[in-house]
């Protein structure tokens, strides 16, 4: 009988738990709908801008992310070394509605040169062939159990890790062979829209900052300047929404985009327009709370992510992931 398992979900936490499977042996089919895996540490690449900035990478999702779990900072420590992770910085800026107010002291943020997709490309490309088998774009149907076994994408499988957002997984565990999993989400923390604003400058036409927390704004809650995020200072501005903005424009997401370079322009008072700019929906962004658990688990289904390990951020999807493989590797499939 096959100790195959699947993990549904290409994001960090589905890597790491993709990892922690293939370092105990176990042989591990990853499944991502995208064209690249992933998920939400999504990088673009600007295309059409006009601008002498086409063929630069963009992040569009996470804006950066911290490292304080000691099992979190010895991959960082890895990904430092292999060049792809740099520590961006720790001090952000505040701002409101009327402006800069001043910088404000904070854990140290970690970015990369080449987007943050390429940390999740990264930890992917360590993971063995021989036991590992990463596909995409396949969009996984919902799931069944059939006696011991659990059937993804019409294959038998010992055990399954589900390391997608919670409304992704509902949709996943509708068959009533798996209400037990399902019920594990009920109750569970609400899910918020954001709308990303890319902006591409002539030049950096505003006051220097890596990035803004902007504080009580109907409209934007954060700015990062991508050029220092990358470190190649390129005038490129990503703003985030508030989820009501976001909520109110997810049938078309450009019509955020008036709102939203509005608030830019009052929070930042740039010395001229943008270029060039973008929206990407985020229909569900994040959780706005976390379980204390680090993964859930009922017979054989596993579900991981954000949502989980005290998130929400993408060190706890990295250490839920983890948690969760760990588990199946130690205690189901041996
Ligand atoms: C706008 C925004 C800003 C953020 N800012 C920060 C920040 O500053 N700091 C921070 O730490 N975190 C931030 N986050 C959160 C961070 O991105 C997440 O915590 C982290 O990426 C979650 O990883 P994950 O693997 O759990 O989920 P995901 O990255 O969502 O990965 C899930 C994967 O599952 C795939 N999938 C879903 N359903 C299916 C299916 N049926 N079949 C096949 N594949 C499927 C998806 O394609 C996706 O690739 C932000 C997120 C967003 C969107």
């Amino acid at each position: 009988m096959s100790r195959r398992v699947a993990v549904i979900g290409g994001g960090i936490s589905g890597i790491a738990c993709a990892g922690a499977l293939s370092a105990a042996g176990i042989p591990v089919r990853v499944f991502d709908r995208g064209h690249r895996i992933g998920g939400r540490l999504a990088t673009q690449t600007l295309r059409g801008t006009g601008t002498p900035h086409d063929g630069r990478v963009v992040d569009v999702g996470a804006a950066y992310f911290t490292a304080r779990d000691q099992r979190f900072v010895e991959v960082v420590d890895g990904l430092i070394e292999r060049g792809v992770v740099r520590p961006w910085t720790d001090t952000f800026h505040i701002a409101d509605s009327r402006g800069v107010i001043g910088p404000k002291l904070g854990p140290m943020r970690y970015a990369t040169p080449q987007g943050l997709r390429s940390v999740v490309e990264d930890l992917a490309g360590l993971l063995p062939d021989d036991l590992v088998d990463v596909r995409h774009p396949i969009d996984v149907p919902p799931i069944r159990r059939e006696g011991d076994r659990v059937i993804v994408a019409d294959e038998e499988y010992a055990a399954v890790a589900i390391c997608v957002p919670d409304p992704q997984a509902l949709s996943l565990l509708v068959d009533d062979s798996v209400a037990d999993t399902r019920a594990l989400l009920e109750g569970g923390p609400v899910w918020e829209p954001v709308m990303s604003l890319t902006t591409v400058f002539d030049d950096m036409c505003w006051q220097d900052f890596d990035g803004l927390f902007v504080n009580d704004d109907a409209v934007l809650t954060f700015i990062a300047h991508d050029g220092r995020r990358r470190g190649d200072d390129a005038p490129v501005l990503v703003a985030h929404s508030t989820a009501t903005v976001a909520a109110g424009h997810l049938a078309e997401p450009l019509g955020a985009a008036p709102a939203m370079l509005a608030a830019l322009n009052s929070v930042l008072r740039p010395t001229g327009d943008p270029s060039w700019f973008t929206v990407k929906r985020w229909t569900h962004a994040r959780p706005l709370t976390a379980r204390v658990e680090e993964f859930g688990w009922v017979d054989g289904i596993g579900l991981a992510g954000d949502a989980w390990a005290d998130g929400p951020r993408t060190e706890s999807a990295w250490v839920s992931g983890q948690a969760l493989g760990s588990h199946l590797a130690q205690s189901v499939v041996r």
